[in-house]
Formats: C-alpha cells, structure tokens, sequence
C-alpha cells in the first residue's frame, strides 16, 4: 500500500470516528413529513429517520435518533448532510447507488457523483458483514421515501 492509500485510510477512518462520535442531526424533527424506522438485526442498530419534503419535493430537512453501532450511526450522519437539499428523485437514485457501490462485487468502482463524501465509507466494502450497518440509514431513507408501511429492515 503506497503512503497515500494509508493516509486516506486514516483520513476516512478520522471521518467515521468524528460522524460517529457527534453525530449531525442527530435529534427528533417536529413536523416531519416522512418518517422511517430502520433496524438491522445482525448488529442491533436502530434508528429513526425524519424528512420534512417542500412542496416541490425537495428534502429540506433530514435527521434522525436511535442507536448503534459507530458505522451506522457515522453512515446516517452522512447521509443527512448528503440529502439534504436534494430532490426526493435524486435521492431516491442514490439509494440504489450507495446500495449498490457497498454491496457490489466491484470493488474499483468510485462512488456517485455527488456522493463523494460517502467514500469515507470506503473501507466498509472490505467487510461484509459491516456493510448492513452502512446500508440501514439509506434502506430507512428509501422506506420513508415511499411511504411504506412498518419498519425497514436489512433482512
Ligand atoms: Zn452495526
């Protein structure tokens, strides 16, 4: 591993440490228009994910509260500031993305434009097991999107 890989590591490592340890938007939203439970059993993260939508679909606000682990609950922090402001559509595309890109076999495959902050989650691909944890708050995101009933669960 070439120097810079490892700085990045230890950058990305830093960036997972700081989201979980003061997570942003971590608190209950009054006048949420879409909420979501999420939970992942294989781990026991739990969490609560609030979206207040404009009129014209816009995510104008996003947070959530709950418990888990540092990759679930650094992955949620990150995804609030990734959503925020952006179009439900958009959103909804990114779910598929963020899925895709941590679940996905291929390994060499950059993460979505605009999604650039999530590559601090780089090293989670590298642990399937871990990889839930990361994909909970987005599975959560996807089910308020849609209205859907019940709680989303990565099983
Ligand atoms: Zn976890």
């Amino acid at each position: 591993m070439t120097s810079t890989a490892t700085d990045m590591r230890q950058l990305y490592r830093d960036v997972i440490l700081d989201h979980s340890r003061s997570p942003r938007h971590f608190r209950r939203m009054d006048g949420a228009t879409h909420v979501a439970d999420g939970i992942n059993p294989l781990c026991g993260d739990k969490l609560r994910l609030y979206l207040r939508l404009d009129d014209d679909g816009t995510i104008a606000a996003s947070s959530f509260e709950g418990s888990g682990c540092a990759i679930s609950v650094a992955s949620a922090s990150l995804m609030t500031e990734t959503v925020n402001g952006v179009n439900a559509a958009t959103a909804t595309r990114w779910f598929g993305e963020v899925t895709s890109w941590l679940e996905g076999p291929h390994k060499e495959q950059p993460i979505g434009h605009g999604l650039e902050r999530l590559a601090a989650l780089d090293g989670v691909r590298d642990f399937p097991g871990r990889v839930k944890c990361a994909t909970l708050a987005w599975h959560a995101l996807s089910t308020a999107l849609n209205n859907e009933a019940g709680p989303a669960s990565t099983e």
